[in-house]
């Protein structure tokens, strides 16, 4: 998995560090500081997961619409982030 990702002009650090239970989220991002941390102690595959779960965020909060779904959010970042996960996954380059 990528340790910085590009999402919106911005260079976000991918973080991969045991929560150690101590969240409920496998997840977080911190858009000040263009941070995205992941619980390392989840499988490989929910890491994924996870990351797409926290891109769709990131991409609600720069595009804007995270004011259209306010309360919402969580809800339709979690219907979303496996279709998305998927997405990544299968299209790697296609613009190339
Ligand atoms: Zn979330």
């Amino acid at each position: 998995m990528k340790k910085q990702i590009n999402i919106c002009n911005h260079k976000y650090k991918v973080l991969h560090i045991n929560f150690e239970g101590l969240s409920e989220n496998f997840g977080s991002t911190l858009s000040t500081t263009t941070t995205i941390s992941i619980d390392s102690s989840i499988t490989k595959s929910k890491q994924e997961v996870t990351l797409a779960h926290e891109i769709l965020h990131v991409l609600l909060e720069e595009s804007g619409a995270r004011e259209l779904v306010n309360e919402n959010e969580e809800l339709l970042v979690m219907i979303m982030e496996n279709t998305f996960y998927d997405f990544l996954k299968q299209n790697t380059n296609f613009y190339d």
